[in-house]
């Protein structure tokens, strides 16, 4: 356990920062002392840079080599080239809709410390609340809206409208005649034997089973599959059900997601259960994010990419780095080494005698990524369709989206972006690569980029545009953007280069540590052993802590510790699990396991 990092806090004038001139702001007092010691960190995404922050402040040199001209990695949003005209900017392209749920605490905690002018607490006020998520049915069926206030808080008076109080009605209806009585209750014991094992249970048995046999969803309906299986799985974090660890589906989705959630316990002051930023993201984060680190002295080489961490007597040497797009190599030294690449890309950096050094290099061979991409769409009129996200639960793709204009509130989408005919744009996901759609009857990895847009589309008007509502039509929709991210789509050989980690079974245990055991290597990224144990932003960042950390301590330095956040931890199940912990150890299975 660390101790928290109590920088001091002081006012600061922003003098013509981005144009808030006469904004005063709070953030942490930046000006450690210099340690002497240089670190180069490798990859320039949120593990990145929320390692080079914790470095910074506490008085490392940092360079930060990434491989794209721009920071961010997957989180960042992206201009559509050639589309801004009369002095907008470019429609905001984006590899995939950005989520910072209310359980998140380490990254809120950084977006806190990163300035921005005119808020008291930097970027994170650029957040912005969603108050419904939308499982829209498909052929036909009466969506589902869910309240993602916490239950203390009641619809605000104008939200409840005669045809919202229909939906509902009509939605739950709906569900209780497909999902049998006994099938809810059972999953309700199932997360009740969740919620009350042990952690060491939920480390081995749990860890070893799939989601899809803990909720013995191969039994049930296929309503019962498709809600609380699938939709809980492959739509939201890419996993299939069928073999995700129910462990990290549990602990992450189900309760710090959800329950804990709608309970408004272990959140982040008191936000929201979804929260997305009020602008691009490159806009409203890593832009001021950037800005801020290259205050702090850290120092940027973009389009390099890094070949290979050398190692000699069990240290990291240098690293072998190139241009991107080809060029002479050179080799670049520092003290530290933080790797903060995702798994695919970081992985083939590592060489013999550094693999020899740490076991646990090699374990990471057996973690295993997927394809989870977005597609946005550019409407003619404003399209908020739920004021959230939205969950085609019955689309073959796993399409998930959000109407992003809503939110942006510190923006006039078709004053400030394209060529001034747009009015929102329908940001989505596909999750689901390899099964059939309903349009061309193909799989995504087999469609051209076109087929796929055409195909996503398709799914989310069956999805959206039924029960006596059109929210989609053709004629409104003047363009799309597909992350170029994505390679040689329609051709023998499609390559995604920012594919997703995923959590199959037994994930847990070929996680790395951040420390490792070569003294000057450090791991972060979302594949890192982290409490929350999900790749998301979230992970991301308590990795990147986490790696500081250690590194710290290698140095034995005195610097204060990155504080970490665990998940919460119900004070109410505790004596349970320790009920639980006994059996565990005497071979029983938990208490409410009736199997
Ligand atoms: C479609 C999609 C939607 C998502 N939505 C959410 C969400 O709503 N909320 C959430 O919390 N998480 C979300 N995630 C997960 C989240 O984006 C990632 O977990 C997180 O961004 C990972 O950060 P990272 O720094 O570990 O890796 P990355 O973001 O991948 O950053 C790594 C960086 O390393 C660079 N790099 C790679 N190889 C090299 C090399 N050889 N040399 C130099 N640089 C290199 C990359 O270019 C990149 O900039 C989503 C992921 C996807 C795919």
């Amino acid at each position: 356990m660390t101790t928290e990092h109590q920088g001091t806090t002081r006012r600061r004038f922003l003098a013509g920062a981005g144009g808030a001139v006469g904004a005063f702001a709070l953030w942490p007092d930046t000006a450690a002392a210099s340690t002497g010691k240089h670190v180069a960190v490798l990859g320039g995404g949120v593990s990145g840079l929320s390692a080079a922050q914790e470095l910074a402040e506490r008085g490392y040199t940092v360079t930060v080599y990434e491989y794209y001209d721009v920071l961010g990695g997957k989180a960042r949003s992206m201009d559509v080239p050639g589309t801004g005209t009369g002095g907008r900017r470019a429609l905001p392209g984006e590899h995939g809709f950005r989520f910072f749920p209310g359980f998140y605490r380490n990254l809120p905690d950084t977006l806190r410390r990163i300035p921005f002018p005119g808020n008291a607490n930097g970027v994170h006020d650029n957040l912005r609340g969603g108050t419904e998520a939308l499982f829209a049915r498909g052929a036909g069926r009466p969506d589902l809206h869910f309240p993602l206030r916490r239950v203390t808080t009641p619809p605000a008076p104008g939200d409840i409208t005669p045809s919202w109080l229909r939906d509902q009605i009509l939605s739950v209806l709906d569900l209780g005649s497909r999902l049998p009585a006994h099938e809810a209750a059972y999953f309700a014991d199932r997360v009740l034997v969740h919620l009350t094992s042990c952690d060491a249970r939920r480390e081995d048995q749990w860890e070893k089973t799939t989601w899809w046999d803990f909720i013995r969803a191969e039994r049930m309906s296929e309503e019962y599959g498709t809600l609380l299986g699938v939709g809980q799985t492959r739509n939201l974090v890419a996993t299939r059900a069928e073999i995700a660890s129910t462990r990290t589906v549990g602990r992450v989705i189900i309760e710090a997601l959800l329950l804990w959630g709608l309970l408004g316990r272990g959140m982040d002051g008191d936000a929201d259960i979804d929260r997305v930023l009020d602008a691009p993201t490159s806009e409203a984060w890593i832009d001021p994010w950037s800005a801020h680190l290259r205050s702090l002295g850290v120092a940027f080489v973009l389009g390099t990419e890094v070949r290979e961490v050398l190692c000699e007597d069990g240290q990291v040497s240098g690293v072998r780095v190139a241009a991107r797009d080809g060029g002479v190599e050179r080799t670049v030294t520092a003290d530290h080494y933080v790797s903060a690449m995702p798994v695919e890309h970081a992985r083939r950096t590592w060489g013999a005698a550094l693999r020899a050094a740490d076991p646990q290099l090699a374990r990471c061979d057996a973690l295993q990524t997927d394809w989870m991409t977005g597609v946005q769409f550019y409407l003619r009129t404003p399209t908020p369709v739920v004021h959230g996200h939205i969950n085609c639960l019955d689309s073959p793709w796993s399409v998930t989206g959000i109407g992003q204009a809503q939110f942006w509130d510190v923006r006039n989408f078709s004053e400030d972006y394209g060529d001034g005919t747009a009015h929102d744009c329908l940001s989505v996901i596909v999750s689901e690569w390899d099964k059939p759609g309903i349009l061309y009857g193909k799989k995504a990895r087999e469609c051209t980029r076109e087929e796929i847009v055409e195909e996503c589309w398709a799914q989310l008007k069956d999805a959206l545009n039924d029960s006596g509502k059109t929210v989609l039509t053709d004629a409104d929709r003047l363009g799309w953007f597909m992350d170029p991210a994505v390679t040689g789509l329609g051709g023998p050989d499609p390559q995604n280069r920012e594919p997703l980690l995923i959590h199959p079974t037994g994930t847990l245990y070929n996680r790395p540590s951040a420390g490792t055991a070569v003294p000057n290597f450090f791991l972060a990224g979302d594949y890192v052993r982290t409490d929350v144990d999900l790749a998301t932003m979230e992970g991301a960042n308590e990795s990147a802590r986490r790696a500081v950390n250690a590194l710290l301590d290698r140095d034995g330095s005195e610097a204060e510790r990155c504080r970490i956040w665990e998940l919460y931890r119900p004070p109410e199940m505790e004596p349970l699990k320790r009920v639980d912990e006994v059996r565990y150890r005497l071979g029983l299975p938990n208490t409410f396991d009736l199997g």
